[in-house]
């Protein structure tokens, strides 16, 4: 039987095994929380991501390893994948997880970003707006996640909090992008060469995290998506499931940043799609051959924030499906998601319209 170890056990980790358990696998989460979600379902090996020993234990008793985000540790990633396939490649991770890298290889790949420059120090700080114009943003290259570690700068007079608040770490500076949609497109590579998307995801954001994604087929912005992604599928010699994130600015679409791993903003693709991103992201790894991405109707997901809500009042509504992580209720944290499927875009919005007010 084959294991497959992931490297963090929240509910990306969850929703994997929920997807591999049919194709006969077993899984090994590795992760230091006692309660992690994944717990529950997957056998547990309880240590920090980078503890040696359980590195060694998942090398030894894994075929193959994946990770569900993006601040594991690189170095132990790396020594890792001396001894066992781990997927994505470890130099998609070594990208992602510092915003300078990853925007530097979007330039060199003719990706076009957001302006963007180092932010070494406080008079680079106050430099920046010469670039980059106003208002811009700063934020922490490494750890940032739903928003953290990021402050919009209006003017002059708000550069000393900004410095204040996240100096002394490496950070980048980023115009801000007056954009009118933010879009994700989900790629996914397996290890013989073979690509398939997910139609676009156009996502909604309150807080800085993801509040609503809905599935858009045949979006006109939809090949463009597809064209930098596969860029960055082949240059990586990817092998899994990829997310880019996008601004649209009247038409022309801008990369802010990749995820090397399955992402929220694919959570519709469980109901919505013929093959989840889940199960894709195991075909790939696991050198199987790729199901099909195509949608099935139209799709929305809406995140559970802070707390779980009524299931009888979600569950009782037509075309609507709920997951919950099994994790402790705590304000701003991701708890589940419900997913909304219709035939037409007017069933879509009144499905909505619906689950919104049932929603705290
Ligand atoms: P991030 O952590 O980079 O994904 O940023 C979180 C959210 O902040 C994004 O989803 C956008 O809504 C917003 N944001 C990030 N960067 C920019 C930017 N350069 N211009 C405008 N909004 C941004």
């Amino acid at each position: 039987m084959t294991t497959v170890g992931i490297v963090g056990g929240g509910q990306l980790a969850r929703m994997l095994a929920l997807a591999g358990y049919p194709l006969g696998l077993r899984f090994l989460v590795l992760d230091p929380a006692p309660d992690t979600c994944a717990a529950g379902l997957c056998e547990h090996l309880k240590a920090p991501y980078a503890d040696p020993q359980a590195l060694e234990q998942l090398a030894q008793r894994c075929q193959v390893i994946t990770y569900e985000f993006e601040n594991v540790s690189l170095e132990a990633i790396q020594a890792l994948a001396a001894k066992v396939p781990i997927y994505p490649p470890p130099s998609a991770l070594a990208a992602s997880c510092d915003r300078l890298s990853e925007k530097n290889l979007f330039q060199s790949l003719g990706i076009p970003t957001p302006k963007f420059i180092p932010i070494d120090s406080f008079d680079d700080l106050k430099q920046a707006s010469k670039i980059l114009g106003w208002p811009f943003l700063v934020k922490t290259r490494r750890y940032g996640y739903d928003g953290k570690g990021q402050h919009l700068i209006r003017t002059a007079a708000d550069v000393e909090a900004a410095w204040e608040r996240l100096g002394g770490q490496a950070l980048i500076g980023e115009s801000f992008v007056p954009f009118q949609r933010e879009l994700s497109i989900l790629g996914v590579r397996n290890k013989r060469g073979q690509i398939a998307f997910y139609p676009l995801s156009e996502n909604t954001h309150k807080h800085g995290i993801l509040h609503l994604a809905r599935s858009r087929p045949d979006d006109p912005s939809s090949p463009q998506a597809q064209d930098y992604a596969r860029r960055l599928l082949e240059h990586l010699d990817y092998v899994g499931v990829l997310a880019l994130e996008l601004f649209e600015v009247h038409g022309h679409l801008l990369a802010n940043e990749m995820a090397p791993r399955v992402h929220n903003s694919g959570h519709w693709t469980i109901e919505g799609a013929e093959t989840s991103q889940f199960e894709n992201h195991l075909r790939a790894i696991l050198d199987l051959p790729l199901g099909a991405t195509e949608p099935v109707g139209l799709a929305a997901m809406v995140n559970f924030i802070g707390t779980v809500p009524d299931l009888t009042d979600i569950l009782e509504q037509p075309g609507v499906h709920a997951h919950v992580y099994a994790k402790a209720e705590r304000p701003g944290r991701k708890v589940g998601h419900a997913t909304v499927r219709a035939a037409s875009e007017k069933i879509l919005e009144a499905r909505l319209h619906r689950l919104f007010k049932v929603l705290p």
